[in-house]
């Protein structure tokens, strides 16, 4: 029996679609060992957001050939639809497949046979990714991530997703709600929804260019046919656009019986300026609304956000907008990502670049308000019972899990809670394990 392995960098939505490759292999009669054993083909799926994809690629495709060195190395995604030329060049690579060509690999084996000297690229251009495979990752007990939409229709000036996967696409609501039965059947507790651009799902059954933009359905149309659904399971919203974030969905999120209390909102930059240049969709007064209507219905949400510092002309001033923007906002935690120029964006050809290491001292800055905000939020929150999801992880005889409102939470090992949810008293922060320590809730005792 053949054997496959797979390294997964980037995204969520990577995740999903690594796990349904190795389900194409293994319908093939492969053996799906891990990434160290040594296997005949490696797959690594890339990531275009990785500022050092090419290093990054080049060192697995390394690490792949240490453990064995007669392995056959395919690069996919993002960075093989994007720079498929440029992996061409790492030596030992033997096959690149792009956004449409990635779920057909079997058909492109066979090339691996052929020539040994000579290594192959196979991709479409961009326009031509408009099938919509749905996809979500297996393995862990406790959390899957349900790939619902792909692609984006947007033009943010700094981002390269939509060069690298095409337009907005989705599931159909009848295939999701399936795939959900599927992942709930096999005791899967949480489901987090996974795409591009999430709160745009609704282009489905795109089978043909003149029938691309035709809209089945919308988001929230999506939500509240899931929460028809009667099983046990809580619904995370990855991440959504403010502009795509409505009251009815935070209404809907405030009474549901899935769809937990946290959503991550990108925010990118708080100037408004700033906002324009990137060609984001709307204004800092927006987003504050955003954050204000769901803390109004839904006290104890957590609200994550992603945050870029260094956009070409984001001036002391402007950063001090954002800065104050984000320190007045209840929010619970940020993603602080440093800008950096990427082929082919309109942001690259921008004057008033800002230097490498004023970028990275913004990041630490906002690294930092990120800590302050988020041990404000964990210290909120002790005192309170929540239902936690236990993982099946043990560390110096402790075990973790997250709260539906995204709390790391330590106990001491029980094996028995491992994939359970269980309502938990958040007492104390723990400073090893910075998280919150939680006992079992049992109302007598408190
Ligand atoms: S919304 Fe903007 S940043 Fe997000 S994937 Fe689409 S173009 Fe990129």
């Amino acid at each position: 029996m053949k054997k496959v392995s797979f390294y997964t960098l980037g995204c969520k939505l990577n995740f999903a679609e690594t796990s349904t490759l190795s389900k194409i292999f293994q319908s093939c009669g492969y053996k799906v060992v891990d990434f160290d054993d040594g296997a005949d083909i490696c797959v690594i799926n890339t990531c275009s957001v990785t500022e050092n994809a090419d290093k990054e690629c080049k060192s697995i495709v390394k690490r792949a050939l240490s453990k064995n060195k007669e392995c056959k190395v395919i690069v996919v995604g993002c960075y093989a639809q994007l720079k498929p030329e440029e992996i061409l060049n790492i030596q030992e690579v033997r096959l690149v497949l792009g956004a449409n060509e990635k779920f057909k690999i079997m058909e492109y084996l066979k090339y691996l046979d052929e020539d040994e000297a000579k290594a192959k690229a196979f991709y479409s251009d961009i326009d031509e990714a408009y099938h919509f495979n749905a996809s979500y990752s297996h393995g862990e007990r406790t959390r899957t991530f349900l790939k619902i939409q792909d692609g984006c229709d947007y033009t943010c000036s700094y981002c390269t997703i939509p060069l690298a996967r095409g337009e907005s696409r989705s599931d159909t609501i009848d295939g999701i709600i399936h795939n959900i039965h599927r992942i709930v059947e096999k005791g899967v507790k949480e489901i987090v929804l996974t795409g591009v651009n999430i709160g745009d799902a609704g282009y489905a059954n795109l089978s043909s260019h003149q029938k691309r933009k035709v809209r089945a359905y919308t988001f929230y149309q999506l939500l509240q046919e899931i929460e028809k659904i009667e099983s046990e399971f809580r619904l995370r919203i990855s991440s959504i656009e403010p502009n795509l974030l409505t009251d009815e969905m935070i209404e809907l999120a405030a009474i549901s019986k899935h769809i937990v209390p946290h959503f991550h909102i990108p925010l990118q930059s708080g100037s408004n300026t700033i906002l324009a240049q990137m060609q984001r969709r709307y204004k800092r007064e927006l987003y504050a609304s955003r954050v204000e209507k769901i803390k109004s219905l839904i006290p104890a949400a957590a609200i994550g956000v992603d945050v870029i510092v260094g956009f070409p002309g984001e001036t002391d001033e402007l950063f001090q907008e954002t800065y104050d923007f984000l320190w007045n906002l209840e929010l619970s935690y940020l993603h602080v990502f440093t800008y950096s120029e990427r082929k082919n964006t309109l942001a690259e050809k921008l004057s008033d670049k800002i230097p490498v290491n004023i970028r990275k001292q913004r990041n630490h800055q906002l690294r930092q308000l990120s800590q302050k905000k988020q041990h404000y939020f964990y210290q909120k929150n002790i005192g309170s019972v929540r239902k936690v999801l236990w993982e099946d992880n043990e560390k110096n005889g402790r075990m973790f899990g997250f709260t539906d409102n995204y709390i790391k939470v330590s106990t001491e090992y029980q094996s028995e809670l491992s994939g359970k949810t269980v309502e938990v008293f958040l007492n104390e922060w723990d400073s090893k394990n910075h998280c919150l320590m939680g006992n079992i809730y049992e109302p007598t005792l408190i």
